[in-house]
């Protein structure tokens, strides 16, 4: 049996910045419910705080989910290379 190692090269967004406008943010909690990985949380204020940035998949749920337009996800393109064996 022979195994081969493919080297893949694979552009993926990966998150620059998480823009929160505290002051439009009215707490309806729309974007936490909507993040599949659970990045956001309300904060004691009743406004949205990331907090694990680290877990963004760069979906832009939350951006697109928020009625008010208080949350805006910035993304890079990240190039990266996978083994494939
Ligand atoms: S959806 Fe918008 S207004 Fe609602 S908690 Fe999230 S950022 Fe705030
Ligand atoms: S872009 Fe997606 S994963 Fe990232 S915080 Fe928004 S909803 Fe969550």
């Amino acid at each position: 049996m022979s195994t081969t190692t493919k080297r893949k090269k694979k552009a993926r967004q990966k998150l620059k910045e998480l823009v929160i406008n505290r002051d439009w943010c009215k707490g309806c909690g729309i974007c936490v419910k909507y993040c599949p990985t659970q990045v956001l949380e309300l904060d004691r204020r009743d406004k949205v705080v990331a907090e694990r940035p680290e877990d963004c998949i760069c979906c832009k749920m939350c951006e697109l989910r928020c009625p008010d337009l208080a949350i805006e996800v910035f993304t890079e393109t990240q190039e990266s290379e996978d083994n494939e064996e």
